[in-house]
């Protein structure tokens, strides 16, 4: 998909798209900033810092700490399960469900499982996977993906639910969020009650207590983890942290950077099934490891951070360019800076090239990830990738250009000369840059300015100051 590719346009024409994004983005920008506060959290730098020492040390070991945890999940009576791409993924769920005569998913929020088309692969095989988080829920009705990884309908006004909810739950237009809300939760509750497997994600993995930890604000992933008889926790392998103790560092910095809270509503710590005694909780409890890429992440060092990523969203609602072009012109699941940087090592940098160039380099997303990626410097590796596996491209040859001429004094001046004369009138500039206009050049003038030379330049100005 082009950066110009005919849906970017389409965004970038709609006011009122672009307002519900930059009005939500900014949102939660400002709850953001308030939670990490210097005065109410002075140890949030040191907090990143250990955050990302955490990560580092655990993406550096991960083989010993996923053994670790598999070993722990199994002492609690549950079961690792394996999982190199989605399909097998898929494939694990069919044969259970198969075995157990079971047709009834109920899901919460897992962008893992929005990331291998969990629900397209079992629905094609007569299984019911329902989305049971508000917004996700939302976009299962009306046939769409996420816009954003913590906010998946944050694109939608009320009244586009009011519409999506009167088309495909029959029920009359209801424009009040509350009412809504109330709407989904009657349809839902019912779908707990008759749900045979619960699907969750896993916002971290302890290897040393084999327990995972879901962290949410609707209380929908306990329900789904605890009603149905299974529960099967859908997990990318990089969610591991070694210890207990370690969550406190990152509990703290993620409600804050992704919706300004100190903690979110609900936290849970799911360690096996539900054992002689306890009165809740599922008869069978599986952990499935899934991998589609991640190792791939491993062979580079330096690149291995990709992987630190605890998935807050700050880095997009921050971002420039996510704010105008907003999540659905990303070509996967994953939006923004964090998209841009794991896409491209996930698929390879081929399939979409202009990804890594989706950034105006400023710098935000580092600035706010908690656990410090440095997006910027993985976004300019990122570009090199590309560069260099084009070969001779149009823009290495403007770049040696520019290089030829500011390494040479004499041909620095003429350009500069040249450039003055066009810049003497308006209308002059005008003619001038609508030559340029053409191929790459006029896609790139499409959303932007080209503001013409100074009449004169630093060179002649000093010359006449000097008379
Ligand atoms: S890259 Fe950092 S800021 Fe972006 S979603 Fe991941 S943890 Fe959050």
């Amino acid at each position: 998909m082009p950066m110009t590719s005919a849906g970017m346009q389409k965004t970038l024409a709609n006011p009122e798209l672009q307002l519900a994004v930059y009005t939500a983005t900014g949102r939660l920008m400002d709850k953001r900033k308030a939670a990490v506060d210097s005065e109410l959290l002075p140890e949030y730098q040191e907090l990143r810092t250990h955050a990302n020492a955490l990560k580092q040390h655990t993406v550096d070991n991960l083989d010993w700490y996923l053994e670790e945890f598999e070993r722990n999940v199994e002492a609690h009576g549950g079961k690792v399960i394996w999982c190199e791409t989605g399909a097998e993924v898929a494939n694990f769920v069919l044969e259970l469900a198969k075995k157990r005569d079971l047709k009834l998913i109920v899901k919460s929020k897992s962008m893992t499982t929005e990331e291998i088309d969990f629900n397209e692969h079992v629905e094609q095989h007569g299984l019911e996977a329902v989305e049971t988080d508000l917004g996700e829920y939302i976009l299962q009705l009306a046939a769409q993906k996420p816009y954003h990884i913590v906010a998946p309908a944050l694109h939608m006004t009320r009244y586009e639910v009011a519409d999506v909810f009167t088309a495909k739950l029959g029920v009359e237009r209801e424009t009040v969020p509350e009412k809504q809300t109330m709407i989904a939760r009657r349809v839902l509750r019912e779908k707990f009650l008759a749900a045979d497997i619960g699907i969750t994600g896993a916002n971290f993995l302890i290897a040393d207590s084999g327990a995972i930890v879901l962290v949410e604000n609707e209380g929908n992933a306990r329900l789904s983890s605890s009603a149905p008889k299974i529960h099967i926790a859908v997990a990318g392998i990089e969610k591991l942290i070694p210890r207990a103790q370690d969550l406190g560092v990152f509990l703290r910095l993620l409600g804050r950077s992704a919706t300004g809270q100190h903690l979110t509503s609900y936290t849970s710590f799911l360690a096996g099934p539900r054992r002689a005694g306890e009165a809740d909780g599922p008869e069978e409890f599986y952990v499935v490891l899934l991998d589609n890429g991640r190792t791939k992440l491993l062979d580079k060092p330096e690149r291995r951070q990709s992987l630190f990523c605890i998935r807050c969203g700050a880095c997009l609602n921050h971002c420039p360019v996510y704010r105008k072009i907003g999540g659905h012109n990303y070509p996967w699941i994953y939006s923004g800076p964090i998209g841009a940087i794991i896409t491209p090592q996930f698929h390879g940098t081929a399939k979409d090239p202009w990804l890594p160039f989706a950034s105006s380099l400023c710098g935000a997303c580092g600035e706010v990830c908690p656990v410090k990626i440095d997006i910027p410097k993985l976004l300019l590796d990122l570009r090199s990738d590309v560069v260099e596996s084009r070969g001779n491209t149009v823009e290495r040859l403007a770049f040696r250009m520019w290089a030829a001429v500011m390494a040479n004094p004499a041909l620095y001046r003429t350009a500069g000369d040249f450039a003055s004369m066009t810049g003497t009138s308006e209308r002059k500039w005008k003619d001038s840059s609508s030559m340029l206009a053409v191929g790459p050049v006029k896609a790139w003038l499409s959303q932007r300015d080209l503001p013409g030379p100074a009449p004169k330049t630093f060179r002649q100005l000093w010359k006449e100051r000097a008379k």
